[in-house]
């Protein structure tokens, strides 16, 4: 594979979407309010489809269960691994998000028919003054309170609101209570898995006018009250590649390019990019493509060299 692969993505029109996606983005989404683009995704709700090169109008699932072309393209690392490892998506957060928990691989293998759990990251692109995020409990809160407290109607009293601006950065585990608040705007990197449990919906209704079901006693079998990430501050950050978070699931870098950057692909793994600012171009030996904030790329692990160029920021995530 000598080229980067660039995908269509996938759009949810959950009830607290907004229109940004489509005004700042200039995302071609059918729908009037939309709440997330899924950019890069095998997952069973919604797969990417690819757009262009010789495997154009296949999907990223067919290429990554193709034995032969795994390897070229998604790197060694992933030889072991059944279902490819990410979901990347851009969220507008018009209004708050429920208040939510995702369990572990373990918890979600055992009682939710093998799935995977869900780890992820956000990478905050803009935001309005004074945003906040959800991110934990409050340091007060003991493990063996939080059944009680995850019933209260009051539980937004025992959460850690934590303020943020455009370029931060939040690594979230399986296991820590969460919200995205309203008018934020997010790239979030995550496992391969659409499994969430509601805790609390800021008594909300849906199209329906009916209120979203909750799942608080899952919640309370997986919330560990310890957990409160800090937020990484990134918006400084000159002219680099530099390493935002490394765990297990999956790496982040943020790439800061003004001018000329030449780059390399890498046998052990492809790079999910996102440009999160700015514009400019990929060049590969064959061909130059055009970059803007809100799109998304792989380069694939056999591609060789390739240039960034521009005044742009990517997130880059990887194995
Ligand atoms: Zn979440």
């Amino acid at each position: 594979m000598k080229e980067p692969i660039f995908l269509e993505p996938i759009f949810k029109d959950y009830i607290w979407g907004g229109t940004k996606l489509k005004t700042l983005f200039g995302k071609n989404t059918p729908y009037e309010i939309t709440a997330e683009s899924w950019e890069v995704s095998t997952n069973k709700n919604g797969k990417s489809i690819i757009r262009n090169g010789i495997h154009k109008g296949k999907d990223l699932e067919e290429l990554y269960q193709d034995k032969k072309l795994r390897e070229t393209i998604f790197g060694t690392k992933t030889k072991e691994k059944d279902i490819f490892p990410l979901l990347i998506k851009f969220i507008d957060a018009n209004s708050n998000l429920s208040v939510q928990v995702h369990p572990d691989d373990k918890y979600a293998f055992e009682k939710e028919n093998g799935e995977k759990g869900k780890t992820e990251m956000w990478y905050i692109m803009e935001c309005k003054q004074g945003a906040q995020i959800i991110c934990g409990m409050k340091e007060s809160v003991k493990q063996e309170q939080l059944a009680d407290i995850l019933q209260k109607t009051n539980l937004e009293d025992y959460l850690n609101f934590v303020s943020v601006e455009k370029g931060d950065c939040i690594y979230i585990p399986s296991g820590t209570i969460h919200a995205i608040l309203g008018d934020t705007i997010i790239c979030e990197i995550q496992q391969n898995s659409d499994l969430t449990y509601r805790v609390y919906d800021w008594g909300r209704k849906d199209k329906d006018g009916k209120p979203r079901e909750l799942h608080v006693q899952k919640a309370t079998e997986v919330v560990r009250v310890e957990n409160r990430p800090n937020v990484i501050k990134t918006a400084s950050w000159g002219e680099c590649e530099r390493e935002i978070y490394s765990s297990a699931f999956f790496k982040v870098n943020k790439l800061t390019i003004r001018g000329i950057k030449k780059e390399v692909s890498n046998r052990e793994t492809f790079y999910a990019m996102n440009v999160v600012n700015g514009t400019g171009s990929i060049q590969t030996k064959e061909k130059n493509y055009n970059l803007k904030v809100g799109d998304s790329f792989i380069i694939p692990a056999t591609l060789g060299e390739y240039e960034l160029n521009g005044n742009m920021e990517l997130l880059k995530s990887y194995l």
